[in-house]
């Protein structure tokens, strides 16, 4: 069994931040990096609006960064995921995948959250090729184009009206023939004149190829069976996020949707000595900088507990 001051579970924003923080502050913390090292921002595009990149940055450069960063202050990074937590009693014990048990004085949660999507083949073909799940990331490249949005809630709905500020024309492809978002919401969607609504729709196909990416969508409709196509270089899916919470089920406080619920401002679970940090807690903002911000803070709260419980 190894011993640590501070387990820090994930390696996004707010996993290497903690990292970065809790290392300088000399706590010699373990990071998992999960299924998925880098998080959510290795698998999409350029990365333009993060502070201090005046050029943009590839994803995954920004996330080796990050990691070297953390490593640099004494992060032992490791490859692997947890699999099993116990946080009935202090210290915490974790089992990583290759049956390695850590004890741990405190736990950092940062294992993000993952879009969902729709399950096509030629979703997955065309991922970071005209396919996105995130319109503040990656909608500037599509400026003065056509593009297509999928889903009826607050997020499809706010990202179609952001879409408008930038592109030509948004279709918002819906599955039935009323919005789950916010009145407000839908009526600044249905008023907006740059949107087109696809009710009782699906899409069956993303159409393009290797050389152009994305060059339209062949969709269905969900009563009639009936196929239309429309031209679009760009297909945001905005069907909702899971946060990557299961191993935690039973353990700590979630919310209805399996967010892990913090006592804001702080990064304090309701388990004494486990925080969370990013995406894993925030089914509102999303942002890389924000899940780094996130991460600062668990760290100081980290710190401070380990302080206050000798
Ligand atoms: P959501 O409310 O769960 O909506 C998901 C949408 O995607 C629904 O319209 C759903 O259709 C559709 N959908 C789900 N699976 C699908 C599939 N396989 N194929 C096609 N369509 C599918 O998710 P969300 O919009 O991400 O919002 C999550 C939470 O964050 C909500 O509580 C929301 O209010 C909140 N939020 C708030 C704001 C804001 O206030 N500014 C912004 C964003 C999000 P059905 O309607 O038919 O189920």
């Amino acid at each position: 069994m190894e011993k640590t001051r501070c387990l820090i579970i994930g390696s996004g924003p707010a996993g290497y931040t903690a990292g970065i923080y809790t290392g300088r502050a000399d706590l010699k913390p373990i990071l998992y990096e999960g299924e998925q090292p880098g998080g959510q921002l290795t698998i999409t595009t350029e990365i333009e609006n993060f502070p201090g990149y005046p050029e943009g940055i590839d994803g995954t450069a920004m996330m080796e960064d990050l990691r070297k960063q953390a490593e640099r202050f004494g992060t032992d990074v490791r490859r692997g995921y947890i699999v099993d937590i116990d946080l009935s009693q202090r210290p915490f014990h974790a089992t990583d995948d290759h049956g390695v048990v850590i004890e741990a004085e405190t736990v950092v949660v940062a294992t993000g959250a993952s879009a969902k999507w729709i399950g096509l083949e030629s979703e997955r073909q065309f991922y970071g090729q005209g396919v996105s799940a995130c319109a503040t990331c990656d909608g500037y490249f599509y400026k003065n184009q056509e593009v297509a949005v999928v889903g009826g809630g607050d997020t499809a709905c706010e990202e179609a009206n952001y879409l408008t500020t930038l592109c030509k024309k948004v279709y918002l492809v819906h599955r039935r023939d009323e919005l789950r978002a916010s009145k407000a919401m839908q009526h600044r969607v249905l008023t907006n004149p740059k949107i087109e609504m696809c009710w009782n729709s699906r899409i069956s196909r993303i159409l393009g190829n290797d050389m152009d990416g994305v060059t339209g969508i062949e969709l269905e409709d969900t009563k009639s069976g009936a196929k239309s196509e429309k031209e679009v270089t760009g297909v945001f899916v905005a069907i909702g996020h899971k946060p990557n919470t299961d191993f935690l089920k039973g353990q700590i406080e979630l919310d209805e949707q399996g967010y892990i619920k913090v006592k804001n401002p702080s990064s304090a679970t309701n388990v004494p000595g486990v925080f969370a940090a990013g995406d894993v807690c925030d089914p509102n903002y999303r942002q890389a900088i924000v899940a780094a911000g996130k991460g600062c803070v668990a760290a100081m709260d980290v710190e401070r507990f380990l302080q206050n419980n000798q």
